[in-house]
């Protein structure tokens, strides 16, 4: 088995598609060098070792050893220099890559292979003491911290200590002589903390490194980020080892990162920041100011490189190109310029908002690079929901108290906390928290994701938080170096003065970089011309249709905007609760006999059919599925004493009688109760009326207006066909009826709710009864898994955290055992009726992997709510792809 793969000098053994086994990193590290570009020299260790390594109790395989030898040899020969050579050394990176890019999950050591001897070669060599003794200190530093597990604190108070005592600020400041006796701070502090020296044998140092970065893949925070991004922990990192080139020999020197377009708006314009004289992760870390690659639409007062260094600008816009026209797609690079040569040290493929995908995938059909297919296949689905939701209204007043970066589009309001423990826990509570940090580290990970909002006071476009928050779709303000933030007082202040403590309310607009106090209203979100152009395409190439779910005109009316096809769950309950309605209602669950109800009911009546003509009119030509009554009677009721006293007195009953009622709907399981067409088989006369509010208001419309409309009434709950049997014929019987009094021609189908297990396995027979079945995957889940919703909070976490339940399956449809059941009914309920109409009104009905599991299955349509219509219309065309 060969576990290193060499790159170097135009050649390597691996390429961009080998990211299984180079990681990601290592596959276009390898790619990158064959296709020309000027990367140095170096090897990457396979993922296979990685997960050796844990199968064999942290041993490595046999042989690694040797070849890790073998490729350094091939490294020093390139370079022209030697490991651990006193005269004329080779320095190395040690580098983690996985797979998927798990941004600053893991942890990379540069200049490795310094020590009090090799210093004296780098020194000898480059003339430059002061860059020989900054590489060392950096390298005890990041050795200390990753490989040793020294609190990284502990050594950076020590450079904060020097600069203070020589009086300046920037790191750049220091002298050789200041470095050279930091390095022996740090080597005594070391000791003083671990009870050993520092390793200063190189081969030690190496294979430390390269265990440290195996090691940091069961590192919690690489579990955490593995859990949120559904990353298998099977796969493994792999670890890079390169020659180092040197962005701190001095002022023709740098180090920056870039996008090829905009990661933000997706513009093509080339975007990112640099640092002079630094290395690694300066420009990351907000260690400075990072300055701008870019002159034009810069949000910067800083030369641009562009300006500084035109040669080395005019290459990496020639690199850029070339990736981006290799890759075919937005390209995130990370670069050093040593002595005035550019190398390319990363390249993959950038993270980016909703936003900016959709522009980007748009623009590159229309430049040629990619097919209107690929651009549909480019836009992850459950990333559009940002670009649905709403903004800042513009009209509205906001009283800014600072302005940071716009590092993350978006708009947030929330209650100010300053930890991630905090955010996560009010967070778990409900609260809306915005995450106020001086900057974020891996560490923040889970209270950035509970948070609405992230600000930080350093940091540029590139760093942590801007990075992060752009992936999780997250609105962030970074660099906002107009606040002060004090960890202990827990409050931060602005330059103005104005003082906000923890708990304030503060809204972020991530589009501008500006923090207000209090709350400021949103708007809707408009939708741009790309995201349109998108859409024509995914309606091209999709089969599944998608419906909504919706309640009121209102709902339906912005469902037809995001694309809906029709209403596939219409719950009628919702109506009842409205206004006034509630007395008739609960007039009607009080009537003492048939007439009494009846006379309630004729009270309802005219006001539902004024709810369906109104969603019938949104939903024009479109098909309209009617669920009717479901829930149990007793929701209608109040159930605390005084209310029932309330209600007794306003409907002049006595509170007892009341009481008593209220008592004997009681019961223990309501999920499980009575409740849907159950409620219909002993009480019919709701039903009728409902299916006469529908089917007046149908007659009207058609007759009145001229539409076309083909109602859906669907009968929910049924376990056994002879409900539906007899709830069909009474539907057809009022239907009919209606019909006749309008003297029109209707059409109307009757179906059913496939919700209970028992109907799914006898769906053959039930669909003899049905026009249409509408898989109720929410109850399905719950009766399938014996479990209820409402009481499921207390171990449902749980079981997602452990992975007892890979996913909670409400959420995303449990495909192996509910799924099935699904496609059990279909394939039933299509021996028996062979056109049935088959769809799903679940909340799977708008999450991607539900739904392209629906789009397998054969379904008609599935049905979700108004704003997860564009989301699942994308699913459908990835599915059909
Ligand atoms: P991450 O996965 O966190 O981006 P990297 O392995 O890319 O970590 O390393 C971070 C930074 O360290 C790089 O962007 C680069 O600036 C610097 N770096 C890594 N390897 C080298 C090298 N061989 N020479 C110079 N700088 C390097
Ligand atoms: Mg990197
Ligand atoms: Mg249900």
């Amino acid at each position: 088995r060969k576990y290193v793969y060499f790159f170097g000098k135009g050649e390597a053994e691996g390429n961009g598609q080998m990211r299984e086994l180079l990681g990601g990193k290592g596959a276009n590290l390898a790619e990158m060098t064959s296709i020309g570009l000027p990367v140095p020299p170096g090897f990457t260790i396979t993922t296979e070792v990685c997960t050796e390594f844990y199968r064999n109790d942290r041993n490595y395989p046999d042989g690694l050893r040797d070849e890790v030898a073998r490729n350094l040899a091939r490294v020093e020969e390139l370079m022209g220099k030697k490991f651990g050579d006193a005269d004329n050394p080779l320095l190395v990176s040690v580098r983690s890559g996985a797979r998927a890019s798990m941004p600053g999950m893991m942890d990379t050591v540069l200049n490795l292979g310094l020590n009090d001897e090799t210093v004296q070669g780098v020194i000898a060599r480059s003339g430059d003491e002061r860059f020989a003794w900054d590489s060392y200190r950096r390298f005890i530093q990041m050795y200390s911290n990753v490989v040793l597990g020294l609190d990284a604190d502990i050594l950076e108070h020590l450079l904060e200590q020097m600069k203070e005592r020589r009086g300046v600020t920037q790191d750049t400041e220091l002298t050789a002589d200041d470095l050279k006796e930091l390095v022996d701070q740090f080597k005594l502090r070391v000791r003083e903390e671990l009870g050993h020296d520092f390793p200063l044998d190189p081969q030690q140092q190496l294979w430390g490194a390269i265990g440290a970065v195996f090691g940091s893949w069961m590192n919690p925070r690489a579990i955490t980020y593995r859990r949120l991004h559904n990353i298998p922990a099977e796969w493994g990192t792999a670890v890079n080892v390169q020659a180092m080139v040197f962005g701190n020999m001095g002022d023709d020197c740098a180090t920056g990162v870039a996008f090829t377009r905009d990661p933000s708006t997706g513009e093509k314009v080339f975007y990112g920041e640099f640092l002079v004289n630094a290395q690694g992760e300066d420009v990351v870390a907000g260690i400075r100011t990072p300055q701008p690659i870019n002159s034009s639409g810069a949000d910067s007062d800083l030369p641009s490189m562009e300006e500084v260094m035109p040669e080395c600008y005019a290459q990496l816009v020639e690199i850029k190109n070339i990736l981006e026209k290799h890759y075919r797609d937005m390209q995130d690079i990370e670069f050093t310029i040593e002595k005035g040569k550019l190398y390319m040290l990363q390249t993959r493929n950038g993270k980016r908002t909703a936003r900016a995908a959709v522009k980007i995938a748009v623009d590159m059909v229309e430049e040629g690079l990619i097919s209107e297919k690929e651009a549909v296949m480019r836009i992850e689905p459950a990333q559009l929901d940002q670009l649905l939701h709403p903004t800042l209204d513009p009209k509205a007043p906001r009283e800014v108290i600072a302005k940071g970066l716009p590092a993350s589009p978006g708009a947030a309001c929330g209650e100010v906390v300053f930890t991630a423990d905090e955010a996560e826990e009010l967070g778990k509570k409900g609260h809306k928290v915005i995450l106020v940090r001086i900057e974020t580290s891996p560490e923040d990970i889970h209270g950035m994701h509970a948070a609405q909002g992230i600000l930080t006071a350093r940091g540029g476009m590139t760093s942590h938080a801007a990075v992060v928050a752009r992936g999780m779709g997250k609105c962030c303000v970074s660099g906002c170096g107009d606040i002060k933030v004090d960890y202990r007082q827990e409050c931060f202040v602005t330059r103005d003065g104005v003082t906000i403590r923890k708990g304030d309310l503060i809204t972020l607009d991530g589009s501008t970089g500006e923090v207000m106090k209090g709350r400021v209203p949103t708007v809707e979100p408009e939708l741009t011309g790309d995201f349109s152009k998108l859409m024509e395409w995914v309606d091209r190439f999709r089969r599944l249709r998608v419906r909504t779910n919706a309640d009121t005109p209102h709902d339906s009316k912005v469902a037809r905007a995001f694309g809906a096809e029709g209403i596939g769950l219409c719950r009628t309950e919702h109506m009842f609760f409205e206004g006034e309605r509630i007395m008739a209602v609960r007039e009607m669950i009080l009537a003492a006999d048939l007439e009494g109800r009846k006379r309630a009911l004729e009270k309802i009546l005219p006001m539902q059919k004024g709810d369906f003509i109104g969603i019938f009119r949104e939903m024009k030509g479109l098909p309209v599925t009617i669920r009717l009554l479901d829930p149990p009677l007793h929701e209608f009721l109040p159930q605390a004493d005084r209310e029932i006293e309330q209600l007794a007195e306003e409907m002049k009953v006595r509170p007892d009688v009341l009481r008593t009622k209220v008592d004997s709907l009681h019961e223990f399981n309501p999920m499980l109760g009575h409740r849907g067409c159950r409620l219909a088989i002993t009480y019919p006369e709701i039903y009728d009326m409902q299916v006469r509010a529908i089917m007046e208001a149908a007659c009207e419309l058609i007759k009145n207006e001229g539409f076309e409309i083909v109602p859906e009434i669907m009968i929910p709950l049924v376990g056994e066909a002879k409900e539906l049997a007899i709830l069909r014929q009474s539907a057809i019987r009022v239907a009919d009826e209606v019909i006749a009094e309008y003297g029109v021609e209707v059409e109307y189908l009757i179906g059913t709710m496939i919700e209970l297990p028992r109907a799914a396995l006898t769906a053959d027979v039930i669909a003899e009864h049905a026009d249409f079945f509408s898989f109720g995957t929410n109850d399905l889940t719950q009766t399938t898994y014996g479990l209820s919703r409402d009481d499921a909070g207390k171990f449902l976490p749980f079981y997602v955290e452990k992975e007892i339940y890979p996913n909670d399956p409400f959420v995303a449809l449990d495909q192996e055992g509910v799924g099935q059941l699904v496609k059990m009914g279909c394939e039933k309920g299509r021996a028996t009726r062979p056109g049935i109409k088959l769809g799903i009104c679940g909340e799977h009905g708008g999450e991607p992997s539900s739904v392209i599991f629906c789009h397998r299955i054969g379904l008609d349509y599935v049905s979700c709510s108004p704003f997860r219509v564009p989301i699942a219309r994308l699913a459908a065309a990835q599915a059909a792809l």
